[in-house]
């Protein structure tokens, strides 16, 4: 299996393992199976490969509907809920990002915008901090931007 197809398997494993964690209230046989799919990819793989793909850009999402303007993706090691929000003039391309509720807890939701003058902003603590930082606004991406943007979806 080449580097790409296992980080994408290794983000999927883990989008359906928080799902599943998230949702195990309901549906604790699903939960089970997904915590042992996860130790055994672990096994598998070993640690190192998991953090490696957990730290890669995003490349794998899972859709909830046929319109994917509902997707759950793997951001660097969490999994968020994704919502296209309906656009506005100034913010053209709205999503609202939720981190998918585990034992870790729960963040969120984030708006990320793409404004009419092209330019992409987010609402999060990150993006607030790099803004401050950096000397242009249009530079600064938080995590949550560079995800939407590395599939394409902002
Ligand atoms: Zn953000």
């Amino acid at each position: 299996m080449d580097s790409r197809a296992q980080v994408e398997r290794i983000q999927l494993i883990k989008i359906l393992y928080d799902a599943a964690v998230a949702h195990s209230a309901k549906d604790p046989d699903t939960a089970m199976e997904m915590e042992a799919a996860w130790e055994n990819l672990r096994e598998e793989v070993g640690d190192d490969a998991i953090e490696q793909a957990l730290g890669f850009h995003p490349i794998s999402f899972v859709t909830l509907d046929d319109s994917h303007t509902r997707c759950l993706v793997s951001v660097y090691g969490h999994t968020y809920l994704c919502e296209q929000a309906e656009g506005t003039a100034l913010a053209q391309i709205q999503w609202r990002m939720g981190r998918v509720e585990t034992a870790e807890g729960y963040t969120g939701p984030y708006f990320a915008c793409r404004l009419a003058d092209g330019t992409m902003q987010c609402d999060c603590a990150d993006w607030t901090y790099r803004v401050a930082l950096s000397p242009s606004a249009t530079v600064a991406h938080c995590k949550h931007l560079r995800a939407l943007a590395s599939l394409g979806r902002i």
